[in-house]
Formats: structure tokens, sequence, C-alpha cells
């Protein structure tokens, strides 16, 4: 059984996730009203991947024989100044998002609660390649600020994201 602390911290977790996919959204469909169709597809897979982020976590709260709660998700910002802003925004937020996936390993840790370590320790893994991902798109903005056609190619470029599950769920 989980302890009461890890069974909070995970519950939370989901609606950090569900908050996370609506902000990507939110940033998704300001591309698309900018004419940024390609910008907007990679925030729309990215939308993608965190609803799977929190159905990782639900299965997970499910399987445990937990009953999973969801909470209200706040409301979040509908225009940035500019794409430079949102992948800012999407590093600072994923910073934040690391930060919570870490207090759940140590309150796993304390618990001695092995099967949620080794669930957790795929979105350690996960926030490592996120944070890096935010890392590289605010180099790619900062090179062609300015510039009309790097902007062009870069939208471009991020057209071609595809949306794959993660592997904790393909793996079902
Ligand atoms: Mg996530």
């Amino acid at each position: 059984m989980l302890s009461e602390k890890l069974y909070k911290a995970i519950n939370d977790q989901i609606n950090a996730e569900l908050w996370s996919a609506y902000l990507y959204l939110s940033m998704s469909m300001d591309c698309e009203a900018k004419g940024y169709k390609g910008i907007a597809n990679w925030f729309f897979v990215q939308f993608q991947e965190e609803q799977d982020h929190a159905r990782i976590f639900m299965n997970y709260l499910n399987s445990r024989d937990a009953k999973v709660e969801l909470l209200p998700i706040a409301e979040v910002a509908v225009q940035w100044d500019s794409v430079l802003d949102m992948f800012k925004d999407t590093l600072a937020h994923e910073k934040k998002v690391t930060a919570m996936i870490n207090n759940i390993a140590a309150i796993a840790n304390e618990d001695r609660d092995y099967a949620s370590i080794n669930r957790i320790t795929w979105f350690i893994d996960e926030q490592v390649e996120e944070e890096e991902s935010a890392r590289d798109m605010i180099a790619a903005f900062e090179s062609v600020e300015g510039n009309k056609y790097g902007m062009y190619m870069l939208d471009k470029e991020l057209a071609a994201r595809v949306y794959t599950a993660p592997s904790p769920l393909a793996a079902e």
C-alpha cells in the first residue's frame, strides 16, 4: 500500500501533468493564431505527451489499488510576446516539474517503496530529456531572432515532429 504522503504527491502530480498539457495546448493555439503551423504542431505533440504522463500516473495509482482524485486545472496564459518566450517558459516550467518528480522519488525512497521507485525512474530520465529539448529550442530560436527566413525554416522543421506513445504506455 502507498503511504498517504506518497499517494498525495502522485495524485497532485497527475494535476501538474494535466496543467502542463493545458499550457502546451495554449502555446500551440497561440502559434496557430500567429501562423506558425510547424511550431504549433511541436507544442501539440507536447500536449499529447503530457496527457500520457498523467495517464501513466493514473494507471500506476489504479494498479496500486489507490483511487485517482482529479483536481481543478488552473488557468494558463493565452498569449506570448514571442516563440522564444514560449520556450523560455517551457524550460522554467519543466524545471519545476523536475523538482516535483524528484520530490516523489525522495518520498518513495523514504518509504522504501521499490515499485514506486521503479515507476518514478522513467520520469526522472524523461525530465532530463524535457529540459534538454527546451534548451535546444531556446538556442535555435535565439539564433534566428529578428530573421524572418530563419523563423520560416525553423517552423518548417518543427512541422516534422510526430507523436509516439511513451514506452510505459506502448508496452501495455
Ligand atoms: Mg510531463
